[in-house]
């Protein structure tokens, strides 16, 4: 059976090839992976919404040409949030909703070159019931990491449309 790659994070599965979604920049095979991973991120009843994590962590990991500007700047700006910052899923989700009161125009980040990255799919394999916390700290953290050269434009961003409404 051909392997399918999926363009935004690398991830090679074997599996019959169910196309590409641009708006998210994946193989709707990864895709999968990922509604997978939300149904038990959704369900856990998790009090800090640690599913906020998950979204960030696969949006910003697959940014590409057809994905919306201000879906790649929240996702990195609440990676940025949570590894720099110590915000809960829940505080991320809450500066969301202020920061998209903002009517700014949300510059285009350059997406890092395709490295080896943590998956949805390591994160699916990871022991979830029990160890969900640390697969997806480990996750978003591999990518927050990927984005280095971006870091500083996020932190700004974050002075200019967070800080400034006086959120912490
Ligand atoms: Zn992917």
């Amino acid at each position: 059976m051909p392997g399918v790659v999926c363009p935004g994070c690398g991830l090679s599965l074997d599996t019959p090839d169910l196309g590409f979604d641009s708006k998210f920049h994946a193989s709707c095979a990864c895709l999968q992976l990922y509604w997978e991973l939300s149904a038990f991120t959704l369900t856990i009843g998790e009090p800090d919404f640690i599913h906020q994590l998950a979204v960030d962590a696969y949006a910003a990991q697959h940014a590409g040409p057809g994905t919306k500007p201000i879906r790649t700047a929240f996702a990195l700006m609440g990676l940025c949030l949570v590894f720099e910052r110590g915000f809960t899923g829940r505080e991320v989700q809450l500066a969301h909703m202020e920061m998209g009161k903002s009517r700014t125009e949300w510059p285009v980040l350059q997406p890092p070159p395709l490295t080896k990255m943590v998956t949805v799919q390591d994160v699916l394999n990871d022991d979830l019931p029990n160890n969900y916390r640390e697969a997806l700290l480990r996750w978003g953290r591999s990518v927050w990491d990927c984005w280095k050269p971006e870091h500083e434009r996020i932190r700004r961003l974050l002075r200019v449309n967070l800080d400034r409404i006086g959120d912490r």
